[in-house]
């Protein structure tokens, strides 16, 4: 028919390219210089004393960082997600805390106030949560429930233009620092899932507590923490998208989160490549580099392999994010491959280090006890399993 393309021409169009575009390579750059002169050399640091890595996000905010996938209309540099991956994938090489604080900030709070908010709400509160003049934090999990989210046990009440919300939150990346918490709680226990609404809580207007966490594996220099909702009274205005709409947003939201803790396992894997090659090219076991020995170059070639083929997933991911299509699959995929990937790597980085892995003088400890979160967090391996799963087979058996 007339002004139909032939088939022909329209397969041609379909492409894949690997190949990043000049912006992409620039902001990638840009994110490493940064990401090696500001972030790794403090990283021992700051995990050792459990210091929250303020003076980072404060050298972050200038260049866009703390907002990057966000429009700048809203405060940010309007980023493609490949790009937002990028950057995420380089803070993570240097310091998974940050990288969570990131991840935490930008694709859980900003990104769901993006996606959900009117357009007052964008106007309030996006400028302020990219500059990183306010850290904000997601409070889904609790401390009886977690994967079974749609059991969520903080409760919302309904009070003239109001609401009060009671009910604890359990470990809140950024709760304790945060100014800005974005909350899920029960107004309806009877519908269940369909009865979970989400609200924005304003630190200083609706003063909710909030209790460091301490004692962690790892992400010690990341804030975690138990929020505290003792009747906090929210107005009507600070709700996030309909009422009853909660669990929606919230595993929307999770699409996001995991998609950035995915890019940010990726940098993980990546720092213990590179720890890696630096330390078996120069340590010398039987006269020679022990990177000389077949066995340490397996171990190498294991974690290259791994490494590469999660950046890829990643990056699909965030292919269809930028074409506006759906990637609740493919980003459960890369997630779930991201995160074991990283762990991995970080145990082979120990394994090429002997005895010095064992130790924070060097940095491969710490990315293997960070990099054990990411299978944690943001869903479970095992629920991201089930999600794969539920793809393949057509049967939910999560619940
Ligand atoms: C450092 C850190 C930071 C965090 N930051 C945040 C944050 O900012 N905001 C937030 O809301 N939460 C946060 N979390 C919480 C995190 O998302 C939860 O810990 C996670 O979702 C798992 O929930 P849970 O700990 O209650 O484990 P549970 O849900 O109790 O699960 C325990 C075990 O059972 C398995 N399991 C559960 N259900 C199933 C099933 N159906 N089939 C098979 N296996 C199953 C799980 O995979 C897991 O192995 C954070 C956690 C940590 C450790």
């Amino acid at each position: 028919m007339d002004g139909d393309p032939p088939l022909v021409s329209s397969l041609n169009s379909t492409t894949v390219d690997f190949d990043l575009s000049p912006e992409q390579q620039s902001i990638r750059k840009l994110a490493k210089d940064f990401a090696d002169k500001e972030i790794a050399p403090g990283a021992r640091e700051r995990d050792r004393g459990e210091t929250f890595p303020k003076d980072v996000l404060r050298k972050m905010a200038p260049l866009g960082l703390l907002g990057g996938p966000v429009p700048e209309k809203y405060g940010g540099i309007g980023l493609d997600f490949v790009s937002h991956a990028l950057v995420t994938e380089e803070v993570g090489r240097a310091d998974s805390s940050v990288r969570t604080t990131l991840s935490v900030q930008i694709s859980l709070v900003e990104m769901t106030i993006l996606k959900f908010g009117t357009e007052e709400q964008k106007q309030r509160w996006l400028p302020s949560l990219c500059k990183g003049e306010i850290i904000g934090c997601f409070g889904l999990t609790e401390p009886e429930v977690g994967s079974d989210a749609t059991k969520l046990r903080t409760t919302a009440k309904r009070d003239g233009d109001s609401w009060v919300l009671r009910g604890r939150k359990m470990w809140i990346s950024n709760g304790s620092v945060s100014k800005l918490a974005l909350v899920f709680a029960q107004g309806d226990p009877s519908k269940e899932a369909k009865g979970i609404t989400a609200f924005v809580l304003e630190r200083d207007r609706q003063s909710y507590g909030s209790q460091a966490l301490h004692g962690k594996l790892g992400l010690r220099s990341s804030d975690s923490s138990e929020l505290i909702l003792d009747d906090v009274r929210v107005p009507d205005a600070n709700r996030l998208g309909e009422i009853g709409d909660g669990f929606k947003i919230a595993m929307t939201a999770l699409d996001s989160g995991r998609y950035s803790v995915a890019a940010g396992a990726v940098g993980v894997a990546q720092a213990c490549i590179d720890a890696s090659v630096q330390y078996a090219t120069t340590r010398k076991t039987f006269g020679k580099p022990i990177a000389g020995h077949q066995l340490v170059q397996e171990l190498i070639a294991d974690m290259v392999v791994e490494t590469e083929a999660a950046r890829l997933l990643v990056w699909r991911a965030g292919d269809l994010k930028d074409k506006g299509r759906p990637n609740t699959r493919e980003t459960s995929i890369a997630k779930l491959y991201a995160s074991e990937a990283a762990q991995r790597a970080a145990d082979n980085a120990i394994q090429i280090h002997g005895g010095y892995g064992f130790s924070d003088e060097f940095p491969v400890e710490r990315y293997w006890r960070d990099a054990r979160v990411n299978r944690l967090y943001e869903g479970t391996t095992q629920i991201q399993k089930l999600i794969i799963g539920r793809f393949a087979t057509g049967i939910d058996a999560i619940g």
